[in-house]
């Protein structure tokens, strides 16, 4: 078992990786039905496992995979930050894998 301190996360466990529908950027979606039941809309499983399992995602966040696993949705891999944070780790991330780092980001995954 791997522990990675990142930001405010201790990765204690695996990633949990979606296995079905996966978008074009590499998040998992799922199928919600709306509360009458007429149709369903895909939401991205990250977020709904963040509010499963934490809390309601607060207004004006994004949700931060501490692990740069997209498909992940394991609760512990997962914070609710700003935009403005999000963007600002994103770019720290990038920097780090050019640098030749150990982090894996979002640029190194690729569709099965
Ligand atoms: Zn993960």
């Amino acid at each position: 078992m791997n522990s990675t301190k990142t930001h405010n996360i201790q990765l204690k466990d695996d990633c949990w990786i979606w296995t079905a529908k996966i978008n074009e950027k590499g998040y998992g979606l799922l199928d919600v039905r709306n509360e009458t039941k007429t149709h369903s809309i895909n939401k991205r499983a990250h977020r709904v496992s963040y509010e499963v399992f934490i809390e309601p995602i607060p207004d004006g966040h994004e949700i931060d995979h501490a692990c740069c696993n997209r498909a992940c949705i394991n609760p512990a891999h997962l914070e609710a930050v700003t935009k403005k944070v999000n963007i600002k780790r994103r770019d720290v991330r990038r920097q780090k894998m050019k640098d030749g780092s150990e982090l894996v980001t979002y640029a190194k995954q690729k569709k099965p």
